[in-house]
């Protein structure tokens, strides 16, 4: 579990993803996964790894399988800094502001990292009228405090740095909870994956994208230089069997393994991948489960797509409370996400 703690404590939001590009590169550099790697002009992570075959000779054409999963995370960009040194921020991804009220978080600057606190501009709970204590701001309207002067702050920090909320990785009954399990989980599972694979015919590359949460933005031009047969996109999904939601809703089971997601509003899968994913799950007594996921999309919509088309899964852990700094994983769905992987690879 260092490993993905690791991933989850280092802050990169879309277009500022140079941080966790490091950790990772650096990871794969040490554990020699690659019989290559680059950093395309976007800025995702490349390792190409060649047919490594049990016995005989690798093939000549061997089947290409590009393997992604994206390395931002939702966050927020300095938009804007105040006579008193307050800032606003603008989003880049997906927020409910209703989980950013009262919230630490980190201001990276070129200077270094600075502590703030994050919350929605208007009056306390004592002051405040019944409309305005009911009434949800919106992402906008939440600023930070740095606790410092409004010159300090501005000659620290500039437009366009990034801002992440804070939040530790523990722990907690059969699960691990953190911020940004979506997606250093997938980052963490093509790691391992990778790591546990001993021999595989085909040829891999593995790719960790950039700007996923802003619109599948990195994986885009990556799949294009990839050009590959196979596509498998390794995100998290939601997972809803909660208080509060009809089952028909919940879209994943904690504890039923990694799911294969059959079709989300980006991408529909190619079914023969999905049942090749289940057979090799079969075989192995690998967990897995099947989800639809209603709306949201993935990396996988853009290597679909890509040239003149090319199969495509997606593969997403489940994650309780998706979207805030306390995400929720089950330890069965982690090991099921990376063992099936590999086992897939070694199957082709
Ligand atoms: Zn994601």
């Amino acid at each position: 579990m260092k490993l993905l703690q690791a991933l989850t404590q280092t802050p990169s939001v879309p277009g500022r993803e140079d941080r966790i590009r490091k950790v990772i590169q650096d990871y794969v550099t040490k554990q020699n996964l690659f019989d290559e790697i680059t950093v395309d002009a976007m800025g995702s992570l490349i390792g190409v790894r060649r047919p490594r075959p049990e016995k005989g000779k690798a093939s000549k054409k061997p089947i290409k399988v590009m393997l992604a999963a994206h390395m931002d995370q939702i966050g927020f960009l300095v938009r804007h800094i105040d006579e008193a040194g307050y800032l606003r921020l603008n989003p880049v991804g997906g927020f409910d502001a209703r989980n950013l009220f009262a919230r630490k978080v980190r201001v990276c600057t070129t200077q270094g990292d600075l502590p703030g606190i994050m919350n929605a501009s208007g009056k306390p709970i004592h002051i405040a009228s019944d409309a305005e204590k009911k009434k949800i701001p919106e992402v906008t309207e939440f600023f930070v405090d740095l606790g410092l002067t409004g010159d300090q702050v501005r000659n620290s920090v500039l437009i366009g740095d990034m801002v992440v909320l804070d939040g530790p990785f523990e722990e907690v009954g059969n699960s691990v909870v953190s911020q940004c399990l979506d997606n250093r989980v997938g980052c963490w599972a093509l790691l391992k994956a990778l790591e546990g694979l001993k021999h595989h015919n085909c040829e891999i590359y593995a790719v960790w994208t950039v700007q996923e949460e802003v619109g599948c933005r990195g994986a885009q031009g990556a799949a294009y230089g990839v050009h590959p047969d196979i596509g498998v996109a390794c995100d998290t999904t939601l997972c809803c069997k909660t208080p509060g939601v009809p089952d028909e809703d919940r879209v994943s089971v904690a504890g039923d393994g990694v799911c294969l997601h059959v079709m989300d509003s980006s991408m529909i899968s190619d079914i023969g991948l999905v049942a090749q994913f289940e057979a090799v799950a079969k075989a192995n007594s690998i967990k897995c489960q099947r989800a639809i996921l209603p709306r949201g999309g993935q990396d996988g919509a853009m290597i679909q797509r890509s040239r003149s088309g090319v199969r495509t899964i997606a593969l997403a852990c489940p994650v309780k409370y998706i979207h805030t700094v306390t995400e929720m994983t089950h330890k069965d769905d982690l090991e099921s996400y990376h063992t099936l992987l590999t086992a897939w690879l070694e199957s082709l």
